[in-house]
């Protein structure tokens, strides 16, 4: 039995405010959310990464980010939303069990809504796209 804390609020250790549930997936608020209704949506089995996800409870997960987005959007009338996903410590996950945030958005809410990216130097494009289609 792990010692994780969304294996804990899997198996009702911890209370959560759960949204959805089925056989593989769950999805439950965010305890401290970016705005209300931001959601997590999470494999029940424990996966570090989205990485070690195999491909079936991937695909469920990701059908219920859209169901949950889809409500979320909805229910909280927000005019945005992002699906983020974390994954290792350079990225942000700070909890290591493979989960999607569904952030509602708003006009003018203040947070991030696009990364600021710079051109690549000359010949470094079609280096980065080897190195990428290489490892494939
Ligand atoms: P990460 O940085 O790993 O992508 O995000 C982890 C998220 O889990 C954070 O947004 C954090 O607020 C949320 N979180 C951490 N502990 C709990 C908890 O016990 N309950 C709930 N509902 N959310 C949690
Ligand atoms: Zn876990």
């Amino acid at each position: 039995m792990t010692d994780c804390i969304f294996c804990k609020i899997i198996r009702g250790e911890i209370p959560s405010g759960k949204i959805y549930e089925d056989d593989r997936v769950l999805s439950f608020v965010d305890i401290n959310p970016i705005n209300a209704g931001h959601s997590l949506v999470i494999p029940k089995k424990h996966y570090d990464t989205l990485f070690d996800i195999p491909p079936e409870e991937l695909q469920a997960c990701i059908m219920v980010c859209q169901k949950v987005a889809r409500a979320i959007v909805k229910g909280v009338g927000a005019t945005g939303l992002n699906i983020v996903q974390n994954n290792f410590r350079p990225a942000g996950q700070l909890i290591d069990h493979a989960h999607f945030h569904l952030i509602p958005r708003h006009e003018d809410d203040g947070f991030l809504t696009s990364w600021s990216g710079t051109a690549y130097p000359p010949g470094e494009l079609d280096k980065a796209i080897a190195k990428i289609k290489a490892s494939l």
